[in-house]
């Protein structure tokens, strides 16, 4: 049940950076073994668990690609019109039945199979017909409105490689290409705490200095968007009996435990002394902000990730680590997220050898995207996301920033899909 290696993580004084936590965990994580038969019904967001190499062309006859006529090229005259009887018809699902003659035009529709023969197809909307004849216009291209059998993917070509991540396209490209069911990877069983005095479920009485829980909430809408099947734990005060039996409970039957705050070095910060007793805690100190402290370990073998407390620092965390340890540990090929190249409309100073990720959303200035800070900076701002569509990033190296400066730009559509 191990996906981390023992030795992994060991780490103590400086603070780590993303990129070597991110090569750890690449490292270090290793796939679980599993993997179902579903039907395309059930497939989208699931992991492809084995190469979909095609067994037919794609598409499987050639074809043509607008209403017109087929012909044969060779039948036409290059510097004049060229007048031909319509010998027959052939529509989608209609074959001609018979191979072109020659001197002949075959009424031809979308995705209708190309009679035998024929090579070119004029649109007819450059054809004039009248009493069962067509006249064609010159300077036609030989092969011009036909498809090749197998032009899309070919006989024997790889179409979907294992570890892609399923999605409408991928799904539409196996259906066409026959098949009905495909292998997956098993989905994930993550374990979900929170953990918190002052954490309460939502829609129950709110005690003084209570809140409600948003980390859990938040935590299993990205996990099942990721595939995951969730176990909820609820959640869990900041005693470390209450903890130790949390986790060796999560640690049965399970491939992850998630678990949000706790995890700095205060004294209620209860998650890394639970981790420690039962298995090892590889703590992270990340330069990353927001969100510097985040715990990687395993309870009894299983794979912990211990987030902050502050629900930013839990969506900044979580899309930056949390995602690409899930994905490698499902089975998904890795995929860096793309950022773009955007202006930064803002301002803005921070401390050299630390990663910062600031909410922004984007605006369009002529022919050039710019992006905006949130303007509330704090860690605790839930609904600085809620309004921001991105995460500027700014490398270690970065100490000022001026309006204009050219940044990375990570969409939430890379970073939390
Ligand atoms: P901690 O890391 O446990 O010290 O928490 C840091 C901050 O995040 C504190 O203000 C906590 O109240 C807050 N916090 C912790 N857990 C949650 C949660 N599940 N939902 C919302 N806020 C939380
Ligand atoms: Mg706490």
């Amino acid at each position: 049940m191990a996906q981390l290696s023992d030795d992994c993580f060991a780490f103590g004084g400086a603070l780590l950076g993303v990129d070597e936590a991110l090569a750890r965990i690449d490292q270090r994580v290793i796939p679980v073994v599993g993997s179902e038969t579903i039907t395309l019904r059930a497939a989208c967001g699931r992991i492809l668990a084995e190469n979909v190499v095609a067994a037919m062309n794609l598409p499987p006859h050639a074809n043509s690609a607008v209403d017109g006529y087929a012909v044969r090229y060779a039948d036409l005259a290059s510097d004049r019109e060229t007048d031909l009887p319509i010998g027959g018809r052939a529509a989608a699902g209609h074959p001609l039945g018979r191979a072109i003659s020659p001197g002949e035009a075959i009424r031809i529709f979308t995705g209708a199979p190309m009679p035998e023969g024929a090579d070119t197809v004029i649109m007819q909307e450059d054809c004039i017909v009248a009493d069962s004849r067509v006249r064609l216009k010159p300077g036609i291209r030989k092969g011009a409105n036909r498809r090749h059998a197998g032009e899309d993917v070919t006989l024997g070509e790889m179409a979907l490689a294992a570890g892609l991540r399923l999605g409408p396209a991928e799904i539409g490209l196996a259906s066409a290409l026959g098949y009905r069911e495909l292998q997956v990877c098993r989905r994930l069983r993550v374990a979900l705490l929170s953990t918190g005095d002052e954490v309460r479920e939502p829609g129950s009485e709110l005690p003084p200095g209570a809140i409600y829980d948003a980390n859990r909430f938040m935590l299993a809408a990205f996990l099942e968007r990721l595939g995951c099947v969730v176990s909820d734990f609820g959640i869990r005060p900041d005693r470390e009996a209450a903890l130790l039996d949390t986790l060796s409970a999560a640690s049965t039957d399970h491939d992850l435990i998630v678990s949000s705050g706790g995890v700095s070095t205060g004294d209620e910060d209860r998650v890394k002394a639970a981790v420690e007793r039962l298995g090892s805690l590889y703590f992270w100190r990340l330069a990353i902000k927001p969100g510097r402290p985040v715990a990687l370990g395993h309870v009894a073998g299983v794979p912990l990730i211990g987030l902050p407390g502050n629900p930013v620092a839990v969506a900044v965390t979580f899309a930056v680590l949390g995602r690409p340890l899930i994905l490698k540990l499902a089975g998904a090929a890795a995929h860096t997220p793309h950022v773009f190249p955007v202006r930064a409309g803002f301002a803005y100073r921070k401390k050299p050898g630390r990663r910062e990720y600031l909410r922004a959303r984007l605006e369009r200035e002529s022919d050039t995207m710019v992006a905006h800070k949130y303007p509330h900076e704090g860690a605790g701002i839930l609904s600085s996301i809620v309004r921001s569509e991105g995460l500027v990033v700014l490398d270690e190296a970065t100490g000022a920033l001026n309006p204009g400066a050219v940044v990375d730009f990570a969409p939430f559509s890379e970073v939390f899909a």
